[in-house]
């Protein structure tokens, strides 16, 4: 019984430390929400697929939001709305152009869509490009998010606290003084960590989340773990459907879906999956 005492009351200690440490929006306290369909893009998916898919967007009624879009909403008492999908197009660099990401950025803009995008930025020993900075931030006019992908896109299971720290803090500065603006968002290279206690915490430092490929089904508090997917090698048409599958929990838009259904789907797609970065 004293031993209960002892841990009640040093568990109400710690809560009211940590609560101290945290600074809660009263309106966003003990929200919970699903997390909401996300689909990751790389340069290999290219401006026809994402002409394509910005097609499909609009036809079925969804509605682009970024990361920080989500914050916010939940910081004002609100979950994803379930016309929400969110798209990432990860392995931008600052230090050298891929065309392709930008054509593909720029699609989006032409439909008034918004995208994320993961952004690796070296370190302070290479020179850093200011045209793409400049493009970046046109592109963060039309209210895209510019997300941190880390400083060498390095495994992050492959590092220490030290290297994190220049991985996950190093990117973050960088974005800081080039963009202007702080990343809130940090998108892990090869998708890997969200289980990895360090990394966690020191994201948690500078970052809202971290977006992962496996992930839980909610978010909630002052730092999330959003997941997202690959559109692999389905049609832009298909991954719009596949997206209700990879999110069972997200409320679907149409209502349609019933969980037998549900898992018939799962069961087929788990049969041929593949996860490219
Ligand atoms: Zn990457």
């Amino acid at each position: 019984m004293k031993k209960l005492l002892v841990l009640l009351m040093l568990a109400s200690v710690m809560s009211v430390t940590l609560g101290s440490l945290v600074p809660v929006n009263a309106s966003a306290e003990n929200l919970e929400c699903p997390t909401p369909k996300s689909l990751m893009l790389h340069s290999w998916y290219g401006v026809k697929n994402t002409e394509l898919l910005a097609k499909e967007l609009i036809a079925n009624d969804l509605v682009t939001y970024t990361y920080s879009q989500i914050y916010e909403l939940y910081d004002n008492g609100k979950c994803a709305p379930k016309n929400a999908v969110l798209i990432s197009l990860d392995d931008f660099y600052s230090v050298y152009e891929n065309k392709v990401l930008f054509d593909m950025a720029n699609v989006f803009v032409d439909c008034g869509l918004v995208m994320t995008l993961g952004l690796i930025t070296r370190t302070e020993s290479y020179k850093q490009d200011l045209d793409i900075w400049d493009k970046l931030k046109d592109l963060q006019k039309n209210g895209f998010e510019i997300a941190s992908h880390s400083s060498n896109h390095y495994n992050p299971y492959d590092l220490d606290e030290r290297g994190l720290r220049d991985e996950i803090v190093g990117s973050h500065e960088i974005v800081c003084e080039y963009l202007g603006k702080c990343p809130e968002t940090y998108i892990l290279p090869y998708g890997a960590g969200w289980d990895y206690d360090i990394l966690l915490r020191i994201a948690g430092e500078r970052y809202r989340s971290v977006v992962s490929i496996a992930g839980p089904s909610t978010y909630s508090g002052q730092f999330f773990v959003m997941k997202r997917t690959s559109p692999g090698d389905r049609t832009p048409s298909e991954t719009i459907k596949y997206m209700e599958v990879a999110f069972p929990w997200f409320p679907q838009v149409n209502g349609e879906n019933t969980v037998s259904r549900k898992v018939r789907k799962i069961n087929k797609i788990l049969s041929g999956l593949k996860v490219p970065y």
